[in-house]
């Protein structure tokens, strides 16, 4: 700890003359992933800048890289650890970078959860864990027969799921009710299930009838977006297309021009022609980045939402692992048990299939 301090107070140039410098020394034996949602400061440095699943898949073709340092929070790092070889050894800046919407599910909660299901037999149930959660859940998935799912395959994966049975969808409620709608579901086949109340708060009949059980949680960056943010829009700038990512609360998703995971956004942004204006609802550094690459479009963020989370990690953080490389003596390392590993993996190899089925 004394040591990331001393990075802390570290002049900027020195700090940045440092990464370089250990990067160079590293070279291919180390690779650095960097999420959408970090600041220029850190990205700047990652050779690979993608959303969650992206950064796992890059994880998983660095065959010639020993080490993976995952600029992003917890889980995506833990995913990366999950996909890429067990020879490689993954890293994150800061082991205290969390997600809040992932912690929404914590496993005990979970595995009470599936025990009251089964007992008050509400029906055959099919597991479904958002990619945004702990590997530890995305194992549990696996073990009963689930299946993982990103913003952007949502309501492909949800709908897999219904034919199979009832959907049990961790952690995001938006995203799951998101989905729910757009796989044709009434919101009456929709129920929510609130961890430490019993049977989730729910009538046992309200169970059965559901097609869906949606956990409670939600990720406060995209919940903080309002329908009377998209109205103001509406009125300030009617020309501009109003994009939102599916995290967002369902009544925002209806009143904009559309939902898309981030990936997709960058997509939509970089095939419109210029001139054309997005406010985009999500975190706010992505949607900055999006501008500054595109002076010929405008784009503006539906109000600023900021994942301090994500802000954990920083350039001391970053230089702090990588010269605990250079020296050896790796520090941050993701340790996971070997049946967690064994297990985290396969909802997102089936999520593939499932996906390249289609
Ligand atoms: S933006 Fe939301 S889901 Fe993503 S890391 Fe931050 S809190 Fe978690």
């Amino acid at each position: 700890m004394q040591l990331v301090k001393e990075y802390a107070h570290l002049k900027e140039e020195d700090l940045l003359g440092r990464i370089h410098r250990a990067k160079e020394e590293l070279g291919d034996s180390l690779i650095i992933l960097g999420h959408h949602y970090q600041r220029n400061e850190v990205i700047q440095f990652a050779d690979f800048c993608g959303d969650s699943l992206d950064l796992a898949r890059r994880a998983a073709e660095q065959k010639k890289a020993r080490h993976i340092v995952v600029c992003g929070v917890r889980f995506m790092a833990e995913t990366a650890a999950v996909v890429c070889g067990e020879e490689q050894v993954v890293l994150t800046p800061n082991l205290k970078a969390g997600c809040p919407l992932a912690d929404f599910a914590q496993l005990d909660d979970v595995k009470q959860a599936w025990e009251e299901l089964q007992e008050a037999d509400v029906g055959s149930l099919v597991p479904v864990a958002y990619v945004n959660s702990a590997v530890v859940i995305k194992a549990f998935c696996a073990q009963n027969g689930g299946i993982s799912c990103t913003s952007a395959n949502a309501k492909v994966i949800v709908g897999w799921g219904l034919k199979q049975g009832k959907v049990f969808f961790m952690p995001d409620e938006n995203l799951g009710i998101n989905a729910a709608r757009e796989c044709g579901l009434s919101q009456d086949k929709v129920v929510l299930w609130e961890p430490g109340k019993t049977l989730g708060g729910n009538e046992i009949e309200e169970l059965r009838r559901a097609e869906m059980i949606v956990w409670r949680g939600h990720c406060y960056v995209h919940s903080s977006f309002a329908f009377a943010d998209v109205e103001r829009v509406r009125v300030k700038d009617p020309k501009a297309k109003v994009i939102v990512h599916p995290e967002c609360p369902p009544a925002v998703v209806e009143a904009a021009d559309g939902s898309a995971s981030t990936s997709q956004i960058l997509r939509i942004v970089e095939e419109a022609p210029p001139g054309t204006s997005f406010a985009v609802g999500t975190e706010v550094n992505v949607v900055e980045r999006l501008n500054s690459e595109y002076p010929d479009k405008e784009v503006f963020p539906l109000k600023r939402s900021v994942c301090e989370d994500m802000a954990k990690i920083d350039p001391p953080g970053l230089l702090h692992i990588l010269e605990s490389l250079v020296a050896g003596t790796p520090v941050n390392v993701v340790h996971l048990s070997p049946e967690v590993r064994k297990w985290g993996a396969l909802p997102i190899s089936r999520m593939l299939y499932v996906k390249a089925r289609r």
